[in-house]
């Protein structure tokens, strides 16, 4: 087991990790830059370095700077939580080149799930269901409107390089496939400098369904249930359900153990989540995330198991404490991600809170990193903390979820907990009836 981890991350994942890590007996090291000096995780942690001013690029992402972190504390390991350098191929290899461990995937398999053409070739190899389309880069408008009629309108074309929903787009006819295709690599290769695309069908309902997994180090894979993450604003998730309503446990069942299969022949290590749309009954592969996920609590919850102490224990070579058949899902639970944002408008709102009270009771986690009289940095994403509700059933889960917002307080900015208190009794939700298209939607309506 490790002595020293060093985590390279701020904000509530940072204390998530950290937490873990005290649980565990491995000691701390956290880095921040001058901006995040007050951070609760900096305080708790048993050492801290300062990286760099606030801009991300000169201290979260300067992995210079961070490996000198480790060789002054001595940390034999580091947990990159999410966002920053957690799915950065080249800072795993430089961490292992300097025999200090990423906790994650390797760096090779990190860099296939990076380039989403060779991510859906390697998922579809691997007997994961995929999004009919190309079989990779599209360049000939001809051969374009031939795998359009093959697969029938509407397409999507995205751009290979792609990320953040960023170079998608639709077409409904082969007239907008033209320019679909031409505005496609125009924007592909201002944003990603990389102008190749590639076509699927568009799917116009689905919901957005992905599934845990875990690579045990010696060729085993498990999952861990799965995670609706359909009520998305601009691609970013909002709210998150374990197991997701539209499931049924043979469901579950089946595509769990595809994608532990695929993760077991792929002879992953770590965590990872594999996510899918999801229409008529059908799963379609869109792409995998390396590393932990914002809404990993939600698996706990119901599974009641620690994701970070797995991660920990599998990068330290000691294996996962479970097997596929001690894993069971027990009850429901939802996730609310609370931003530092105007609940309409979503624009950011950064500043004092000058009054924070969290809900408590049973079946109620709240992750979050900062506290009355804490200064909310501009620098960085507007997330500044996760309500988690457990309950034994969905309507348990939503009449616990309701009472916990009532006693949620952040005062001095604002924060998207009134729109979670609209969406909890509206009757679609309710009912677990939602598409990914769904809260725009409701936002667009103004309700
Ligand atoms: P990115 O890496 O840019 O986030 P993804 O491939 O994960 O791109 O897709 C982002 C989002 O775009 C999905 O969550 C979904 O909302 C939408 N999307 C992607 N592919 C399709 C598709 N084939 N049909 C319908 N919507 C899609």
């Amino acid at each position: 087991m490790f002595q020293k981890i060093l985590i390279a991350n701020r904000g509530e994942i940072a204390l998530r990790v950290l937490r873990a890590c005290k649980e565990l007996g491995i000691q701390t090291v956290v880095v921040h830059s001058t901006a995040d000096a007050d951070a609760m995780h900096v305080r708790l942690a048993d050492e801290s370095v300062c990286i760099g001013p606030p801009p991300s690029r000169d201290s979260y992402l300067n992995i210079h700077q961070i490996v000198a972190a480790c060789e002054i504390t001595g940390a034999d390991a580091v947990h990159p939580g999410y966002g920053f350098l957690s799915e950065n191929a080249k800072f795993a290899d430089i961490l292992a080149a300097h025999n200090i461990t990423f906790i994650g995937p390797s760096g090779d398999h990190i860099r296939i799930m990076g380039d989403k053409i060779e991510a859906k070739r390697t998922a579809k190899r691997l007997g994961i269901p995929v999004v009919p389309g190309s079989d990779g880069a599209v360049t000939e408008e001809k051969e374009a409107k031939r795998i359009a009629a093959e697969i029938g309108y509407p397409v999507i074309i995205k751009a290979s390089a792609g990320g953040g929903g960023r170079g998608m787009k639709v077409a409904h006819t082969e007239a907008d496939l033209e320019i679909a295709l031409q505005t496609a690599r125009s924007e592909a290769g201002a944003a990603f400098g990389d102008d190749a695309v590639y076509i699927e069908k568009y799917l116009e309902k689905p919901r957005h369904i992905e599934v845990q997994v875990f690579g045990d180090g010696f060729g085993g894979g498990v999952h861990f249930g799965e995670r609706d993450c359909s009520l998305q604003r601009r691609h970013q998730k909002v709210w998150e359900e374990a197991n997701s309503p539209a499931l049924n446990a043979e469901e579950r069942s089946r595509i769990g153990g595809i994608c532990a299969k695929a993760i077991a022949d792929l002879g992953y290590s770590g965590a990872g989540t594999i996510e899918f749309l999801y229409e008529n009954g059908e799963f379609y592969f869109i792409e995998m995330n390396t590393r932990l996920q914002v809404e990993h609590p939600v698996t706990e919850a119901i599974t009641g198991i620690d994701l970070v102490h797995e991660q920990i224990r599998v990068a330290s070579g000691g294996g996962l404490s479970v097997r596929q058949e001690d894993i069971k899902f027990t009850g429901h639970a939802i996730e609310c991600r609370i931003n530092a944002e105007d609940p309409r408008t979503f624009t950011p709102s950064p500043g004092t809170i000058t009054h924070f009270h969290t809900p408590g009771g049973l079946g109620i986690r709240v992750d979050s990193g900062v506290y009355s009289g804490y200064k909310i940095p501009p620098y960085y994403d507007s997330l500044i903390g996760k309500l988690i509700v457990h309950g034994r059933n969905r309507v348990e889960c939503m009449m616990r979820l309701r009472r916990a917002l009532d006693e949620f307080v952040v005062d001095g900015i604002k924060t998207t907990l009134p729109l979670f208190r609209d969406l909890v009794g509206n009757a679609d939700i309710a009912n677990g009836d939602y598409d990914i298209h769904w809260l725009e939607k409701y936002l667009a309506k103004g309700e």
